[in-house]
């Protein structure tokens, strides 16, 4: 305990996130806050977790002696936060498979311009899916991936989720000054990652009112906790949003509740996950839902573009605060609720913590698009998109990514 406290200090620092809070919350109204969680490396909430994975790898991989090549697909931010947490370390490798031309100007800088030798952006000509069957593709391969010690670092890995569930404590402990009270969270959703975590905390016993999920136009958990239906949409139905890291089709990390709401009937969830959605894409837990909502204190609901825009437009007049537009879907879906479930002004009051989950330099465009001036910019990414970029293009072709790694590993 006395290492992994070490690794703790050694990822969390006032240096990296600029605070000595880490994860510090910002005040928008009376009991409205927004918890501060994009201020590492790669400027989205998904450093938290992965910084700390790339220092437990580190270390447990010099414990046994061993090397791991971790193989991925990314649509933009976990590929950036997973090699901004394992450059440079020893043991690790990484090759990112990317769409080619599909990120953000900003998204591509951030990883094309890593020139750490164990980073490999490979970009593929093709879209988000055609990465992820190669990820698929190269997973199935047991000699392939045992020969050269693949691994993945996807959303699903356990070791995020517990990462994640630090900060739900940390933003309860800022907003609360005795143990009584209660607050409740709106997390942006795609994969059920971030708010699965925000499940975790409460079940470990923090208390949470409410963890409201809130989604884009991509509402497949919106539908689901409004109706007890979960109905995963086909690649033709996923739109491409301005919240670009919630446009999912269907969220990995939502077993896991399921699997809870169930009373942790591991057979059950097996069938619901495996033959029920593999033959008609969709099961039923409707006359569990409305249950299953008040015994773990779960509300919903989905912003659209317009949303997006008012949102980022509103919280940038009336509070002087930039929010990015995966946040805006969060403030949006917050301030619905709010409405609808009126918060008393006496002991029972209940703050709002909204989750931030990027800055809103990372997705520009809609920035401006929604205030007509761009959006800020740390330091550190000053002119990142004039460096050089170290990136390899290939076809959507497995034969040709396996040969690449294996030559890159021999
Ligand atoms: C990954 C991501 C999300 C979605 O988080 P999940 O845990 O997958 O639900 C939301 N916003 C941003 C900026 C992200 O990078």
């Amino acid at each position: 305990s006395a290492d992994l406290l070490a690794l703790c200090r050694k990822t969390y620092t006032e240096q990296v996130y600029g605070t000595k809070d880490i994860v510090p919350l910002k005040q928008l109204e009376d009991g409205f806050y927004l918890e501060a969680l994009s201020n590492g490396p790669t400027l989205a909430f998904k450093d938290m977790a992965m910084q700390l994975l790339g220092n437990l790898f580190e270390y447990e991989l010099s414990r046994r002696g061993e090397t791991l090549n971790i193989f991925g697909a990314t649509s933009g931010d976990t590929g950036s936060a997973a090699e901004y947490a394992m450059r440079g370390k020893r043991g690790v490798r990484v090759f990112m498979t990317s769409p080619a031309g599909r990120m953000s100007p900003f998204q591509q800088a951030q990883m094309f311009s890593l020139m750490d030798e164990n980073i490999h952006n490979i970009a593929i000509e093709g879209v988000f899916d055609d990465c992820q069957d190669l990820v698929k593709a190269v997973s199935n391969d047991a000699a392939f991936k045992a020969k050269y010690k693949i691994g993945t670092v996807n959303s699903i890995n356990w070791a995020r989720l517990l990462a994640q569930v630090v900060y739900y404590f940390a933003g309860y402990f800022q907003a609360t000054n005795k143990d009584e009270q209660k607050v409740s969270f709106t997390v942006p959703s795609g994969n059920f990652g971030n708010v699965c975590a925000g499940h975790v905390a409460r079940m470990m016993g923090l208390p949470i009112q409410t963890l409201v999920v809130a989604t884009n136009e991509n509402d497949v958990l919106d539908e689901f906790f409004k109706t007890g239906v979960y109905r995963v949409r086909g690649t033709v139905d996923t739109h491409e949003t301005s919240s670009p890291s919630m446009d999912i089709s269907k969220a990995s990390n939502f077993e896991r509740f399921v699997f809870d709401m169930l009373n942790r009937d591991g057979a059950r969830v097996k069938l619901l996950f495996g033959e029920q959605l593999g033959q008609s894409g969709q099961f039923d837990l409707s006359s569990g839902i409305a249950a299953a909502r008040t015994q773990y204190g779960f509300a919903s609901g989905r912003s659209t573009h317009a949303d997006r825009l008012a949102t980022i437009k509103s919280t940038y007049e009336l509070h002087g605060v930039m929010i990015d537009t995966h946040t805006a879907d969060g403030v949006k879906v917050a301030h619905e609720f709010l409405a609808k479930h009126p918060q008393p002004k006496d002991a029972e009051f209940v703050p709002m913590i909204v989750l931030e989950t990027a800055l809103p330099i990372k997705f520009a465009s809609t920035i401006v698009e929604a205030l007509g001036v761009e959006p800020s910019r740390p330091a550190q990414f000053e002119g990142i998109e004039a460096l050089p970029k170290r990136v390899v293009n290939m076809p959507a072709d497995v034969a040709v990514v396996k040969a690449y790694i294996a030559k890159a590993c021999d």
